[in-house]
């Protein structure tokens, strides 16, 4: 099995980077993937102030998926993830939904025993989930650090061992990349962190042709969520509940009105984080009211 080490990774979501491996369809690939801090906590006693904030957010990849061209749909089975015995997680003033208080900085070591996070006297069941993953835009180069349309720092809870994700492919080979996972994490991702954790994840690809999503899409076991990024949190939930009427209009073959209507009763929006430069929600549809093919635009 073809195994891409931790160490070929990319800053960034770009067409301009050569990819570093490739992969056929329904072919099974592992990522090793860095901690969000590129390693360099790996203790409580190491600075925050020495932490080199260029290194940080590193995605393994990218991966050319022989196939797929622009224009269709990358899907991306997460097979499996894999994690260290220990995570860090750090609050740094500035950051996070309560950046302006008045804190200093300081990281946790959060050890992984016997499928439990644990925080000082807390202990936290595993979900592990990976919070970066995408493919490279049409057009530019987008920080690692930032979701949008083709992914990136999604920061979604949903993103986890079991879960598809469909994402919009605008370059042939779509040089999808991953990394930055969390041990666990909840929806808001309040203090910016999370457990950030090294691992490793099993992914296998396959294609819808001439087909795509607005925005990435994840299933779960019930739900198909459409995970929508913007600096304006209002912003994002707007174009998460247009989506979603969307979805349920050509799904039922509705008015506007019911759809509508129906969102209120059965879309659920949930927030993925409030901390990345362009903050996330999520609408969770649930799959006996929509297909996947309702949530595909033809290219
Ligand atoms: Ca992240």
């Amino acid at each position: 099995m073809k195994v891409v080490p931790k160490e070929k990774g990319i800053y960034s979501f770009s067409k301009d980077h050569e990819p570093v491996e490739s992969v056929d369809l329904g072919e099974p690939i592992l990522l090793e993937a860095e901690d969000a801090v590129g390693g360099q906590i790996k203790s409580e006693e190491t600075p925050i102030e020495s932490i080199n904030w260029s290194r940080v957010n590193k995605a393994t990849g990218p991966i050319y998926v022989k196939g797929v061209e622009k224009g269709d749909t990358l899907v991306v089975d997460i097979l499996d993830i894999e994690l260290a015995p220990q995570g860090v997680i750090l609050v740094v003033p500035g950051a996070g939904a309560l950046g302006d208080a008045e804190f200093k900085p300081k990281a946790r070591i959060v050890k992984i025993e016997k499928g439990l996070a644990i925080f000082k006297d807390v202990q936290i069941p595993l979900r592990p989930m990976i919070g970066t993953i995408g493919v490279a835009p049409e057009e530019g180069e987008i920080p690692t650090a930032t979701p949008y349309k083709h992914g990136g720092n999604l920061d979604c809870i949903e993103v986890t061992r079991g879960a598809r994700l469909y994402l919009p492919v605008s370059v042939d080979g779509a040089l999808f990349a991953a990394g930055d996972f969390h041990a666990v994490q909840e929806d808001g991702e309040l203090c910016v962190s999370s457990v950030e954790i090294e691992g490793k994840a099993l992914f296998k690809f396959d294609v819808i042709k001439g087909k795509k999503p607005n925005w990435p899409i994840v299933e779960g076991p019930a739900h198909y969520s459409i995970l929508v990024s913007d600096e304006d949190l209002d912003k994002a939930v707007k174009i998460a509940a247009e989506e979603a009427v969307k979805a349920i209009m050509k799904a039922k073959n509705w008015s506007f009105e019911d759809a509508y209507m129906l969102s209120s009763l059965q879309v659920k929006i949930a927030v993925n984080q409030v901390v990345d430069p362009k903050k996330g929600v999520r609408a969770m549809i649930p799959k006996t009211i929509v297909s996947l093919d309702d949530l595909l635009y033809e290219s």
